[in-house]
């Protein structure tokens, strides 16, 4: 039976952490970082979201805000609202709420964020610097499960692992944070044939597609670390992984429950990169944050 990789309690743990490292940066800086969401429209989901991370913020003793802008917004208006933001001196983080409305240029916004302030990671300079192998701000989900993999001392030299989802928010940022600690990465996506074979394959196993219990037992080798990045709601309106995580925990050495795992784990990394950008853009020594 897998031991459970308890994302509440390892989140707790990193936002304790920040906070602490936060208290120094306003000793030493005399403000505090700061993060800046905007939301456009009126999903019901992201409202909660921007409102936890804003949450979250303050918690940590940060100063956290939200820009609500209408649906109706334009592309220009945003643009400019994502311009202003970052050009203020008291903004260390800017962070656009996905999705936007559809009339919106996803890419054109996400590029519009100051890369020096891009806490999600998703401007093209910071998923190139990933690419090249000196990440900077790095995508907080994949992050998340690089910190569980971590707290589990996972070796993941010479590790086989297999991701299934290409996103560029999830997917293929985690296969290239696995590459870098040098496993042997397969990215699997909805084209991929024999994905139960592909995944038994798998030393360590990400789940990052959106389809509810898709990963079963007997696609989890044994003793495998099985995360679970998927947020589906049943029929009952419960929250379930992309795993079936009661026949998976029978296979696995460590597995993530949903909720509970890598949700809380994605806004304890926010709030490390809040930091992260304001400690950088303060010009302290990267080397002294200790994170
Ligand atoms: P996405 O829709 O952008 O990507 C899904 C990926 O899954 C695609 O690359 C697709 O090729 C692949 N896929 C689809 N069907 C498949 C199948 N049958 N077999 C294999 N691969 C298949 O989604 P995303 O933004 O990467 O998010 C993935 C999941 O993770 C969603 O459930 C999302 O809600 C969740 N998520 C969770 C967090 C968190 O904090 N826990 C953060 C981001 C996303």
């Amino acid at each position: 039976m897998a031991e459970l990789l308890d994302g509440k309690a390892i989140a707790a743990a990193l936002r304790a952490r920040v906070a602490a490292r936060v208290g120094d940066f306003v000793a030493r800086t005399g403000r505090r970082p700061g993060l800046d969401v905007v939301l456009a429209g009126d999903d019901a989901a992201s409202q909660v979201y921007v409102r936890n991370k804003a949450r979250a913020c303050e918690e940590a003793g940060m100063r956290g805000a939200v820009h609500r802008l209408p649906a109706t917004v334009t592309q220009q208006e945003l643009l400019a609202r994502v311009g202003e933001l970052g050009a203020r001196d008291d903004v260390d983080g800017v962070l656009v709420q996905l999705p936007l409305p559809k009339h919106i240029d996803e890419s054109a916004v996400l590029e519009a964020v100051d890369p020096g302030r891009d806490v999600d990671g998703f401007h093209p300079y910071n998923a190139g610097a990933l690419l090249a192998g000196r990440p900077t701000l790095v995508p907080c989900t994949p992050l998340g499960c690089m910190r569980m993999l971590e707290h589990a001392k996972v070796s993941l030299d010479g590790a086989r692992a297999v991701v299934i989802g290409r996103s560029n928010i999830v997917g293929k940022p985690m296969a290239l944070l696995l590459l870098a600690q040098n496993a042997t990465v397969t990215v699997a996506h909805s084209r991929t044939r024999d994905l139960a074979a592909r995944c038994a394959e798998a030393d360590v196993l990400v789940a990052a597609v959106g389809r509810a219990g898709l990963v079963r037992g007997d696609w989890v080798k044994p003793g495998a670390v099985v995360i679970d990045v998927g947020i589906n709601r049943t029929a009952e309106g419960k929250l379930t992984g992309d795993v079936n995580f009661d026949e998976a925990r029978e296979k696995a050495s460590w597995i993530t429950p949903v909720p509970g795992g890598v949700g809380p784990m994605t806004i304890a990394c926010l709030l490390e990169n809040t930091l992260r950008a304001a400690w950088r853009r303060a010009g302290l020594p990267m080397g002294e944050l200790g994170l």
